[in-house]
């Protein structure tokens, strides 16, 4: 059977209730779908690497059909690793659409790989994981901008 496996490659840091909602629409149109947690060692992360890790596949304990792995340098390498096709991505603005472009060409050029690019659902258009971080910071209760059942230690 020809699998049709596509990598979400982010930081995640956290993974908001837009990730969530990009993998669950995203669900139907693939066999697997990689969630690729990226490792940038120059980035200071707010979570660290194996929380945000963990964190992300406690929230997908229950379906096999998505996998969680950390990984650092190109996004083409570890798709190729776990034998993704396809690069899947999130569209909330036009400034998002600018950057995910650029990334979908070069990804293309260099490896073939395709992207598939979903637009945010309108009530999730604004949240972004800096502005969850920020909240954070402030005290702020982020319960609903976090998936149902996605916890994490800070
Ligand atoms: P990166 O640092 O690679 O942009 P992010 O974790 O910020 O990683 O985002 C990963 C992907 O999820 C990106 O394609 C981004 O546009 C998308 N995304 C982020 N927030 C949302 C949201 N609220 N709705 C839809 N897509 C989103």
């Amino acid at each position: 059977m020809n699998q049709h496996i596509a990598i979400f490659p982010g930081s995640f840091d956290p993974f908001t209730i837009g990730h969530h909602s990009i993998v669950e629409r995203a669900l139907p149109l693939f066999n697997k779908i990689v969630v690729a947690v990226g490792m940038n060692s120059k980035k200071h992360s707010f979570l660290p690497e194996i929380d945000r890790l963990d964190a992300i596949r406690r929230l997908y304990a229950n379906e096999p059909r998505v996998e969680v792995i950390a990984y650092s340098g190109l996004t083409v390498e570890a798709a190729e690793q776990c034998g993704a096709r396809y690069i899947l991505r999130g569209v909330r603005t036009v400034k998002d659409f600018e950057y995910e472009k650029t990334l979908a060409d070069i990804n293309r050029k260099i490896a073939g790989l395709e992207t598939v690019l979903l637009y945010t659902l309108p009530e999730y258009g604004s949240i972004s994981s800096s502005i969850v971080r920020e909240l954070i910071s402030l005290g702020r209760d982020v319960t609903d901008l976090l998936p149902p059942g996605y916890t994490f230690e800070i």
